[in-house]
Formats: C-alpha cells, structure tokens, sequence
C-alpha cells in the first residue's frame, strides 16, 4: 500500500537536495508532484527531479518555474497542482544557509536569507492554504533546522530565519488546524546536500569528522533521511500531528 496514493504534493527547492529526495519519495509513494524551483537542473548533478520521477515511478510530475519571494509564482505553482486533482501536500523547502561575520559591516546576507527563508514560507503557505481550504484540508510541511532551535554565533539570520520558521508553523496551524489543514516543521540536522558540500562547507572538509562525532547515530544525514520524515508528515500516519517539530538531526541536538 503506498503512503500517498491519490494525493497531490507541491515541492518549493525540489530540483535539488532535501526537495528533490521528498519529491522522489513521495512519488515513489503515489503521490503526483508539483517541482517549483528557481532551477531546473540539480545543484548536485543528475537529471531534472521532475523527469526522474516520470522516468523512474507511476506518478505523475511537472516543474514550475518558481521564485518564492514572488507570491504570485507561488501562486501558479500550488494552481498547477489543479492539473493532478489540487494540492494536499505543501512543503515550504527552498533555502538558503550562508555564514555570516556578524560585526563586520556591509556584507549583509541579512535580506536574502530572510527574503527566502522566512518570506518564501509564509507566501508559500499563504497559496496552499488558500488553495486546500477550497478543497477539504492538507498538509503543509516547513523546512526549519535545529538551527531554528539554537543559536549560533556564526549563522545570525540563518537562526533567526529558522526559528521564525518554527513559530510561524505553530502559528498557522492554530489558525488553520480548524479548518483541516495540519502545518508541521521539520527540523534537519547536518545533512551533506550542496548547503552544506558548497555554501557553507562541512562535508568534505577537515572539520566533517569533529561534526559528525557529536551525532550519537555515528553519520551524517542524507536528504533520503529527511524525505522520510516529510513523507510522514504529508501522510495520514501523522493525522493527529499538529503544530508539531520533528527533528532528524541523528541525536546531535539533544545529546
Ligand atoms: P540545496 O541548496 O541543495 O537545495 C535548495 C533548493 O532550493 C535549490 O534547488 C535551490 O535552487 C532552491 N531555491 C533557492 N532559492 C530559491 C528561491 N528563491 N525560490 C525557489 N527555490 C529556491 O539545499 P538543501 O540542503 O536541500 O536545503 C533545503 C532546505 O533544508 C532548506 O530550507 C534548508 O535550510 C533546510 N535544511 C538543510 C540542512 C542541511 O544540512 N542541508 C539542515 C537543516 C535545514
């Protein structure tokens, strides 16, 4: 019996990383998908995610052009999902991770990681909500990190953009859990994605072993690990889940 057979997901970053392997997943899983990235191609190599779900799985996926700080992108995104019966699933993913010399002035990463991280959410739940209050309800997943549970003194906005993620969720669910609509946060550790290979890198440096042995479950993540937990957050699994973290961080932030 597949998870989401019927169901209709809306992916925002799902041409790479932790958006393609939900994508994936969830396709594999029966739902049809909705790819909206500002790229077509994966950061990391390989072909479109949407083409490798037709290529490689029974459900259907199309790519949107999509910049989620533009609300009326988002907006086209979440309709094309009308195409394959309308949106159940949406997962806020697109980001971005930079560091930060918080004391030196006039390198600001500031506007854009709020613009993306926190904007492109709240715009992004914004149209799905929209969408699946005409339609009996849904799922709304928002990509947070353990970086929206504790700070860090080189990732100032990025904590600041993360926690504002995690309240954000509790916030919408309280308005639309009455309505139907479940909004949930998951919350990555370190996971080896071109974030954390490239814009801020861990893997592949001499510092990936001091990382990884703080992480009790002995590895780094992969985006198949977060995949996992969206799919049960997108599932009927997760039905009485509200407003509720999930951390797939290995143990490193509780141990
Ligand atoms: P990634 O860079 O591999 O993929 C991000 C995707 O988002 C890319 O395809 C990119 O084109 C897209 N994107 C960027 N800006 C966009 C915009 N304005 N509009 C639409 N799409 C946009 O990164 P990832 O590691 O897969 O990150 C996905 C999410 O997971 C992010 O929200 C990130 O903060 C979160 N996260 C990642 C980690 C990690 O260790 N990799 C840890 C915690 C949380």
């Amino acid at each position: 019996e597949e998870m989401l057979s019927g169901k209709t997901a809306v992916v925002t970053g799902g041409a790479s990383g932790n958006g393609r392997a939900i994508s994936s997943l969830f396709a594999e899983e029966g739902a049809d998908v909705v790819v909206a990235d500002i790229r077509e191609e994966p950061r990391e190599g390989g072909e479109p995610t949407h083409e490798r779900i037709e290529a490689n799985t029974d459900a259907n996926a199309t790519f949107v052009e999509c910049d989620v700080t533009d609300y009326e992108a988002l907006k086209d995104a979440v309709a094309a999902a009308d195409e394959f019966g309308g949106i159940d699933t949406m997962v806020n993913n697109a980001g971005v991770f930079r560091a930060e010399e918080f004391l030196e002035e006039g390198d600001d990463v500031f506007d854009m990681i709020m613009d993306i991280n926190v904007r492109g959410t709240y715009y992004g739940s914004r149209a799905a909500a929209n969408a699946m209050l005409d339609d009996g309800g849904g799922s709304i997943v928002n990509l947070s990190s353990v970086a929206g549970l504790e700070g860090s003194g080189e990732f100032i906005s990025y904590c600041a953009s993360k926690g504002a993620v995690r309240l954000m969720t509790y916030s919408l669910a309280s308005l639309l859990g009455p309505e139907g609509v479940r909004v949930n946060a998951i919350h990555p550790g370190l996971i080896e994605t071109s974030m954390t290979t490239e814009d801020v890198p861990i893997f592949g440096t001499d510092e990936e072993a001091g990382f990884v042995g703080q992480i009790p479950s002995g590895r780094g993540g992969t985006a198949e690990d977060v995949a996992k937990g969206a799919l049960f957050l997108a599932s009927d699994l997760s039905d009485y889940v509200n407003a509720e973290s999930l951390v797939i961080d290995g143990g490193m932030t509780n141990s």
